[in-house]
């Protein structure tokens, strides 16, 4: 594929145009699902093409194909000029620019102990399927998920500016669900997803079936356990649940395309405006996000981004103040940043590239600090962990969030069980509210494979991690079912 990213150059820098690039990829998935003791999906598929870009007089022009071969590219090559110099004539006043990036030869490969290809999937059916068989094996269950999911992406990146990437990228992730009926109701409980890049050794260090019991015995449990009192109270949110809150609270509302009006899908624009950089208070002292693309394991660490900019760790939020953005090379242009944040990514060698949250965390404290201690510092609250649904409102402002499992918290100490428990808060409101997070000891990696964004829909993967961490006179209500 290297060669073919070099011959691409070789013809496309003979053409009259601004500026061009091409990814080549090869992926493979494999998605194994068993519902209780059956296999209901046992996909494995491996797709492969190429995608051009072209930038001529302002305006891009972009084509794909699932041919991989040199007459081909110079095919689509051709076609993605014809479709760019066509967008030139429509494009009005706005010309797109591209912040500057060195060029880069190198190669980026995920580091993994297990291929995740080479394990056999009957290994990976029969773990789904002891899992699933724990769980039904619990009074009071009803049905039972589970899940592996294993990727594996190939790409080369070339450019006229002389850029030429190659990168291999190892995805692994796996999760379940148990659904309890009765006492009136239904209720279920996960062992929720964790996607990392990383070979089958992280499906190993998972303790998928270690937890089957308890997770089913907890969804039994919801049954049972009241609803909460509607009221401000105190939170204390797990990492699992946290990384869910990030993404939509501070992930979305800080991709600079939406900001500046380039997207409006999916809940749609955003409030942290560029008069707001470097002086609007996002959140309490405590709160620092910081986007990292170099963080081992994390989602979006690739190397490179699908335009070549390399892999960078930088601060959003520093010391509760909104410094930065996610960016791509062209909408960091429009704010005359000197150089995008590489967050330029496309599902697939068919997609266009566009703006997507990093690994974006949230940092744990520097001082010892555990889970208990947060507890022991709440007289009236709940505990909530793992994720639920969730609503935001188009400006990325007002929203509500529910969970997975949710505990009491009376006079410091973690009570009953509670279920239907939703909070309601506004962004800045909530994050100001933060008061204290967990040392690093109790830091997560959690994170997305299934992100949407886009018209047509792509469906990115990244990390959101997080301490565990306490918001103080958050709205408490009961979530309708
Ligand atoms: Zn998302």
């Amino acid at each position: 594929m290297k060669e073919l990213g070099a011959y691409f150059q070789d013809i496309a820098r003979r053409e009259n145009i601004e500026y061009a690039d091409i990814r080549i990829g090869y992926y493979r998935t494999q998605f194994l699902f068993l519902q209780d003791l059956s296999p209901k999906e046992i996909n494995d598929e491996e797709r492969m093409g190429f995608g051009i870009r072209v930038l001529y007089d302002g305006a891009w022009g972009f084509a794909s194909s699932t041919k991989v071969e040199k007459a081909e590219i110079e095919r689509v090559l051709k076609k993605a000029i014809e479709i760019a110099k066509a967008s030139s004539l429509v494009k009005g006043e706005y010309r797109v620019k591209l912040a500057k990036e060195p060029v880069h030869v190198d190669r980026y490969a995920v580091p993994v102990e297990i291929d995740p290809f080479k394990v056999p999937v009957e290994e990976k059916i029969d773990l789904l399927y002891k899992v699933n068989d724990v769980m039904l094996k619990v009074k009071g269950i009803v049905k039972t998920y589970s899940h592996i999911e294993v990727r594996r992406r190939d790409q080369v990146f070339a450019s006229t500016e002389g850029s030429l990437i190659e990168t291999t990228i190892f995805t692994t992730n796996a999760g379940y669900t148990a659904f309890a009926v009765g006492n009136n109701d239904s209720q279920s409980r996960s062992f929720q997803d964790y996607p990392l890049n990383k070979g089958y050794e992280h499906i190993r260090s998972m303790k998928l079936l270690e937890n089957a019991e308890r997770i089913a015995s907890e969804a039994v449990m919801k049954l049972y356990a009241d609803e909460p009192d509607e009221a401000l109270m105190d939170l204390v949110l797990d990492p699992a649940h946290l990384s869910l809150t990030i993404h939509e609270s501070v992930g979305h509302p800080t991709e600079l395309d939406r900001v500046l009006g380039y997207e409006a899908n999916f809940a749609g624009r955003s409030f942290v405006t560029p008069e707001k950089l470097g002086n609007f208070r996002y959140g309490s002292p405590m709160v620092n996000f910081v986007a990292d693309n170099t963080l081992p394991g994390g989602l979006a660490t690739t190397g490179y981004d699908d335009e070549g900019v390399e892999c960078q760790k930088w601060h959003i939020i520093k010391d509760g103040i909104f410094v930065d953005y996610s960016s791509t090379r062209e909408v960091a242009s429009i704010l005359g940043f000197p150089r995008s944040r590489g967050s330029a990514r496309a599902d697939s060698f068919s997609s266009f590239p566009i703006n997507r949250i990093p690994n974006l965390c949230l940092m744990p404290g520097k001082d010892p600090v555990t889970p208990e201690d947060l507890i022991a510092g709440v007289k009236k609250g709940v505990y909530i962990e793992g994720r639920g649904s969730f609503s935001i409102d188009q400006m990325r402002l007002n929203f509500q969030f529910g969970g997975d499992l949710f505990y009491e918290i009376k006079d410091g100490k973690k009570g009953r069980m509670l279920k239907n428990v939703i909070y309601q808060s506004i962004t800045p409101q909530f994050w100001n509210s933060l008061d204290g997070v967990t040392d690093e000891r109790f830091w997560e990696p959690r994170g997305f494979l299934t992100c949407g964004k886009g018209e047509p829909t792509q469906s990115a993967q990244m990390t959101n991690g997080a301490p565990y961490a306490r918001f103080r006179n958050v709205k408490v209500g009961r979530g309708k079912r």
